[in-house]
């Protein structure tokens, strides 16, 4: 036999995801196709979709695509966990010696995965796909993107600028990750902590190809929180502080109000002095308890240890058994 090639997958975690579907699997499998022809991965490549718990037709169209490709292959999950488990469960379940995840909404330019391929072999164990810009996106999530990707560096978070969840990953990386029992799942911030030697392509952006985002506001917050409290302890640090500066501040009024009483004789009962330290104490206690609570619930999901996602079917046309 000739050279070594390497085998594909292509993990996509899908949510409600029956309008775009055929079309981007069609898309992928073209592409698969093509590489495969032209020698550039192993004929056993294929996407593996993950099915978040969707209700609609999400799997119904996963397992009549996958009957009739062997490229195509699906997992199920039991419940609608969420973007970042459905992806770790693809990455962790799927086969390949490189695994690239992508959206299953065509919004990453998927030539782009040739590219990352060329990349792996030239020895990069992972490939971060990075937008060369924001203008498909609307002002509000474009300015409010960049300004948490900012704060997240300044917290001391490990993250590509720009760079979501497309990428390649080798398969000691996957299994470098595996170790990784986290239950506050942050992936983008994670893997760059992984190491391994890494690059980075560019791609635009496109609009996304059909259906609405399975993103909205909400959600996108709690990912938001996830990153920085998954990663960083500075907002403890603040607070403590900021309780030490609101301390040493206390003291010093304190030193006055001694001051005026017994030396200077002069202090006049005030409303003031006393119900405004009341409050301001009073919501910074409430504040710093917020925080802290905050990274007691995480600590609480972690010491759970559940299983972070349950495969309810999953099909491999490719394989014998079954
Ligand atoms: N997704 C998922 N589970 C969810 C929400 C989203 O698997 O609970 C998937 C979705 O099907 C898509 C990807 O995550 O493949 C990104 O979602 P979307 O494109 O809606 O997000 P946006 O691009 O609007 O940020
Ligand atoms: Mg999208």
């Amino acid at each position: 036999m000739g050279v070594y090639l390497p085998i594909l997958s292509i993990v996509i975690p899908c949510y409600n995801e029956e309008e775009v579907l055929p079309e981007t699997v069609k898309r992928l499998l073209e592409l698969i196709k093509e590489d495969i022809k032209s020698n550039k991965i192993s004929s056993d490549s294929h996407m593996l979709l993950v099915d978040d718990g969707s209700n609609d037709l999400t799997w119904q169209i996963i397992s009549e695509l996958g009957k009739n490709s062997l490229h195509v292959k699906g997992i199920r999950l039991a419940h609608n966990k969420g973007h970042q488990y459905a992806l770790l469960a693809g990455l962790e379940n799927a086969s390949g010696d490189i695994l690239v995840s992508i959206d299953a909404d065509l919004q990453d330019d998927i030539s782009v995965i040739s590219k990352m391929v060329d990349e792996y072999k030239k020895g990069n164990d992972i490939v971060y796909g990075v937008r060369s810009s924001r203008e498909t996106d609307t002002l509000f999530k474009r300015n409010t993107a960049q300004g948490y990707y900012w704060l997240l560096s300044k917290l001391g978070v490990d993250v590509i600028y720009n760079h979501a969840d497309y990428r390649l990953m080798s398969r000691r990386t996957i299994e470098a990750l595996k170790n990784y029992g986290e239950v506050n799942l942050f992936l983008r911030g994670l893997i760059p902590t992984l190491g391994f030697k890494s690059t980075q392509v560019m791609y635009a952006r496109n609009e996304r190809f059909a259906g609405e985002s399975k993103y909205p506001l909400k959600k996108m917050l709690a990912l938001a929180t996830e990153g920085i409290t998954s990663f960083s302890v500075t907002p403890l640090r603040f607070i403590s502080g900021l309780g030490f500066s609101v301390f040493f501040i206390s003291m010093i009024i304190s030193l006055w109000a001694a001051y005026s009483y017994f030396i200077e004789g002069s202090a006049i009962p005030g409303w003031t002095s006393s119900v405004l330290p009341m409050y301001l104490l009073g919501g910074l206690q409430l504040l710093s308890l917020g925080v802290i609570g905050e990274y007691v619930a995480k600590t609480y999901m972690e010491t759970k240890r559940r299983p972070r996602y349950l495969i309810m079917d999953k099909f491999d046309s490719s394989s014998t058994e079954a």
